[in-house]
């Protein structure tokens, strides 16, 4: 493959020869070429040895990297990550599953390949391509996946707008490029959800929440439950199937509080003691007119960069601080962080110092990630971003 050649600088090769797959711009000593974004290059240590192949980007993380190979097939080099991530899927119980039909099926650096996204919503894929790299591939991968699932996947979505860089947004559009809208609805630990994957947050539903959802199931019966930054109200219908007595969802979004009504209602639970609230979930909190002793604080990703992690650290201990001062005596509080700028560590720091504020008691019950189709490479730490904690409030 005639690719650019991108040389590192001395030194600079460790962490690539570490299966690390990104390479910042500080590291680039020379290119042979003049590289265009979306364009694969290969990578060289300083010595001339091949070290992999990625593609380049605008910004500091230059080159994101898909192979460590000596050299890759030049038209087909995702094939192979593609069918592995299929077969993970398939051997964790997920590929045929009565009772769960909503999966990741490709997790960007977890599964080789930086930059992409796959979600599996019953027989509709939804791509999400983070790079112009993964986005000129779209539509070869598309049928390689339809070609996998033999039958099982009939429409694919292509929703990477609003992941592109703006200039690139404004020239693609969201759309399908395989087949047509399919059904909507998917079940989740036998319970169904309606699923926006044109216009929802990223891909349409928080498939990562899957397991934390049946966590809160097994401690919701007979409980007071406030699921705080609800969306699609996921935690809300685990709770009521498990017999919470009450459950109140509050979002900020309208549109999340449609669609939670939606779930409540395709779940059969409108009759059960569940309302939805339009409310910042902090105010919501200070002001309650009831005791909770079961709390999900589920927040958006207030830390999409470095910059502004001091702010997303301060945002955590003000919303664990005003849950762990409302809670009842012995509650627990579901906590979670999904920012990839903050670590375990680091929120765990937040909720230490929210309890401090609070002055009341706390125990670590649950350490919560995200789960196996959302998998991790070990070389890749910052794609663990799903951190939680179940807490119990004396
Ligand atoms: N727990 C959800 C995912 C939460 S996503 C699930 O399992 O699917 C974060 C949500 O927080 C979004 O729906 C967003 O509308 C909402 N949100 C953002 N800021 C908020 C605020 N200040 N108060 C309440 N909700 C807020």
């Amino acid at each position: 493959m005639n690719t650019t050649k991108v040389f590192l600088k001395p030194g600079k090769e460790v962490s690539v020869k570490r299966r690390h797959p990104w390479v910042f711009s500080g590291a680039i000593a020379q290119i042979e070429g003049f590289p265009k974004p979306g364009d694969v290059v290969s990578v060289s240590s300083s010595k001339n040895e091949v070290l992999g192949y990625g593609h380049w980007a605008e910004g500091s993380i230059t080159v994101r990297l898909f192979s460590f190979s000596v050299s890759i097939d030049g038209k087909n080099w995702w094939r192979d990550s593609i069918r592995k991530a299929f077969e993970m899927r398939r051997q964790l119980g997920f590929v045929t599953n009565s009772k769960t039909n909503v999966y990741r099926l490709l997790n960007a650096e977890g599964d080789g390949m930086p930059g992409l996204v796959i979600d599996i919503y019953g027989s509709t894929a939804v791509m999400q391509a983070h790079s112009v790299g993964m986005h000129k591939e779209l539509e070869d991968i598309a049928a390689y996946v339809v070609e996998l699932f033999g039958g099982g996947i009939t429409s694919v979505f292509d929703k990477s707008a609003e992941k592109l860089g703006k200039n690139q947004a404004a020239a693609i559009q969201n759309k399908y490029i395989n087949g047509e809208p399919g059904n909507n609805v998917v079940i989740e630990n036998e319970n169904q959800f309606q699923i926006d994957w044109e216009e929802g947050q990223k891909t349409g539903f928080f498939i990562d929440q899957r397991e934390n959802r049946a966590l809160v199931g097994r401690y919701s019966a007979g409980r007071k439950v406030l699921n705080a930054f609800c969306y699609t109200g996921g935690f809300s219908v685990y709770a009521l199937r498990n017999g919470a007595e009450r459950v109140d969802s509050v979002d900020s979004s309208q549109k999340a509080i449609e669609l939670t009504d939606r779930n409540i209602q395709l779940n059969g639970f409108e009759n059960l003691n569940h309302q939805s609230i339009k409310a910042d979930a902090v105010e919501y909190m200070r002001n309650l007119d009831a005791k909770f002793d079961l709390m999900i604080l589920d927040p958006p990703a207030f830390a999409k960069h470095l910059s502004a992690r001091h702010n997303a650290v301060q945002a955590y201990r003000r919303i664990n601080e005003a849950a762990i001062k409302q809670i009842e005596p012995g509650g627990l509080i579901f906590t979670f962080s999904c920012s990839q700028a903050v670590d375990v560590g680091l929120f765990r720091g937040a909720i230490t110092a929210a309890a401090i504020d609070a002055g009341r008691n706390v125990r670590i019950l649950h350490t919560l990630g995200q789960p196996a189709d959302h998998p991790v490479s070990i070389f890749h730490p910052e794609g663990e971003y799903l951190k939680g904690l179940v807490l119990q409030v004396e």
